[in-house]
């Protein structure tokens, strides 16, 4: 089976929004061996969507539409795809009944053409969407296969995930189980000489990498049919590249750093407190991203000028004018005096030049130094990074956590 994913609408044309629903749709339908062959874009035009869907079913035997599901007169993806197979619009009650409740349930008027979010072509199979209030439809006519979503990513995934995927699985007879290492702080060229034998023998499962922001993750999948695990074929592959890889893994459950420095503390029962200067919070604010971390993390300052430095944290004004704020040693005092602060177990410290302005030869943008206070010792850290602003901050904050992990 191949697929085509057609994005409905101006805005995409305009280059207003991106079309992160193509890419998502892709990627899932890969996971489970369904070729994505077309992307395509159209906007919110009745002949140009007409011939566009035309074309997609021509050519693909799958076509993934989003977008195009809202209530108002412009919103024709349904009506255009039941014209294209001759089918007739007719009312889901079920759907109108959700709606309706849904409006109930946010305590707004609902108007008469959201009613027009219930009807659907003959004979489609209706997707609940539990976001928003338009459900999406599947609809199978000669052998072809029309999924139909609503444009917005929080709507359209989980409709996607929960229903698109395994109706295309029942269908398929087999199924495509994944398991995810997470990597940090190796290449990804580096990791690949480390696994390329298991790469190269590879037959019925598949070993992939994907880098990503510093991090690196080796993707295992296997085809297996619907009645069988699967994961007895990956596991063997997962334990021998963990061994190789070593103490650069630290995920085999395909959580992220933050996620998994939580669960560390929390199983170590070690509270935490952070004072970050170049990356702006960033640190804290992934960290409480994860539920749970309260019990853990105690507070982060956020120490960007040298005064803050000396007043917040207690660093030496004479370090700073000896060592510089960007420095092994005011790293070391801005973690040691978080941590007495706070009264926590661990504290944290970064301090670096995010660029593009005020690097020099002997401290270049990049040059980041990180610290961590822990009982009586202080370790700490210098990296050279490099890209822009925006990436040496994320991939600052994620060495931070890293060494919080080890
Ligand atoms: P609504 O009921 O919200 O109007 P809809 O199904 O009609 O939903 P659109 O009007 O096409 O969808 O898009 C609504 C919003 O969803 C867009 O403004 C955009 O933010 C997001 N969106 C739509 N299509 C895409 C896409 N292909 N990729 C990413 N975001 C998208
Ligand atoms: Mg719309």
């Amino acid at each position: 089976m191949n697929a085509e994913i057609l994005a409905v609408g101006t805005e995409l044309l305009m280059g207003q929004i991106v079309n992160t629903n193509a890419q998502y749709i892709s990627e899932r339908l890969n996971s489970i061996g369904i070729n994505v062959y077309f992307h395509s874009v159209v906007g919110d035009n009745p002949k140009r969507l007409e011939s566009s869907i035309k074309l997609a079913l021509e050519r693909s035997d799958l076509v993934v539409i989003t977008g195009g599901l809202g209530p108002t007169k412009d919103d024709i993806t349904k009506e255009k795809v039941a014209e294209v197979f001759g089918k007739r619009m007719v009312l889901h009650e079920e759907s109108l009944k959700r709606i309706k409740d849904y409006f109930v349930k946010l305590g707004r008027e609902m108007t008469d053409n959201n009613a027009k979010q219930a009807y659907f072509p003959e004979g489609s199979i209706v997707i609940e969407n539990n976001k928003g209030t338009a459900p999406g439809c599947i609809i199978e006519s000669d052998n072809k296969f029309v999924v139909i979503l609503p444009g917005p990513p929080r709507e359209m995934q989980p409709m996607f995930d929960e229903s698109v995927m395994p109706y295309l699985q029942k269908d398929s007879g087999y199924k495509i189980v994944s398991k995810y290492i997470r990597t940090f702080g190796i290449g990804e060229s580096k990791l690949e000489e480390m696994i390329m034998d298991l790469v190269d023998k590879q037959e019925d499962v598949t070993i992939a990498t994907y880098a990503k922001m510093g991090e690196v993750t080796v993707r295992l999948t296997c085809k297996c049919p619907l009645s069988e695990e699967g994961f007895d074929k990956i596991c063997p592959f997962e334990d021998e590249i963990v061994k190789r890889l070593g103490s650069y893994v630290y995920s085999t459950e395909n959580e992220n750093l933050e996620k998994v420095v939580t669960k560390m503390l929390l199983e170590n029962n070690l509270t935490i407190a952070i004072a970050e200067s170049c990356t702006g919070g960033l640190i804290c604010s992934k960290l409480v991203s994860v539920s749970g971390v309260s019990k853990v993390f105690n507070r982060g300052i956020i120490s960007y000028s040298n005064d803050s430095k000396v007043q917040d944290l207690g660093v030496n004004e004479d370090t700073i004018k000896k060592y510089g704020a960007v420095s092994t040693q005011t790293a070391i005092e801005m973690a040691e005096g978080v941590k007495r602060i706070a009264g926590t177990d661990i504290g944290v410290s970064i301090t670096g030049i995010a660029g593009p302005e005020g690097g020099t030869a002997e401290k270049p943008v990049g040059l980041m130094y990180m610290a961590l206070a822990y009982k009586g010792n202080t370790v700490c850290k210098k990296l050279n990074l490099s890209g822009d602003r925006e990436r040496i901050i994320n991939v600052a904050s994620l060495h931070v956590l890293d060494l919080i992990r080890r």
